[in-house]
């Protein structure tokens, strides 16, 4: 029922756009050089409460330089990582500044992972490792955000009222009921939360 496949060879000669050409490097070692490239992502960065996604521009900062085994990449990577706050589900942008260094060889071997490739390195997974690992996994609008209200759902930075004092923080309520468990009194009023 389906057409034909897709060409897979085209696929694996295309460059993604984070590939550098360094023919003027190679093989020159004490050389180097700086550029910057403004790349919208192809495909969202990291799968958590905040990504960068697809289409966001991500500015790099490179200083290639030649060296005798290869080309040593060093990289100021700018982005920005949408989502929401991990409490309140407020929609938040969070700035992205990572950094990485790595060396592309001219052999490929036990200690150098990334290979010059026709005369490119391709700083794609470098990227992406580097901009997924700094995502927070939990995130939050704000550090003190005080999330949501349990019965009403609604954000408590916005209803202030809801936050009575006498209500329980419900992670401190957590911690109670958790050193309460460990009481071996048994006999002390279990039943002291529940009364009012
Ligand atoms: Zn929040």
């Amino acid at each position: 029922m389906r057409g034909p496949a897709p060409v897979r060879w085209v696929l694996v000669t295309t460059r993604t756009p984070f590939s550098v050409n360094v023919r003027d490097l190679v093989g020159k070692p004490g050389e180097y050089r700086e550029v910057e490239l403004d790349v919208p992502a192809a495909e969202a960065l990291g799968e958590g409460l905040v990504a960068v996604r697809a289409g966001t521009e991500v500015r790099l900062d490179v200083r290639l330089e030649s060296v005798h085994e290869g080309i040593l990449v060093t990289a100021e990577v700018d982005t920005t990582a949408d989502g929401e706050c991990g409490r309140c589900l407020r929609e938040i942008a969070l700035p992205v500044e990572v950094e990485f260094q790595e060396l592309f060889g001219y052999h490929v071997g036990e200690a150098i992972e990334y290979g010059v490739q026709d005369d490119h390195v391709d700083l794609e997974p470098l990227v992406r490792d580097a901009v997924v690992l700094s995502l927070p996994f939990q995130p939050v609008c704000r550090p003190d955000c005080p999330g949501l209200d349990p019965e009403t759902g609604l954000r408590l930075a916005d209803h202030p009222e809801l936050a009575a004092p006498e209500q329980h923080d419900p992670r401190w309520a957590a911690l109670a009921g958790f050193t309460a468990s460990t009481d071996e009194g048994s006999g002390d009023e279990p039943d002291a939360d529940h009364r009012k």
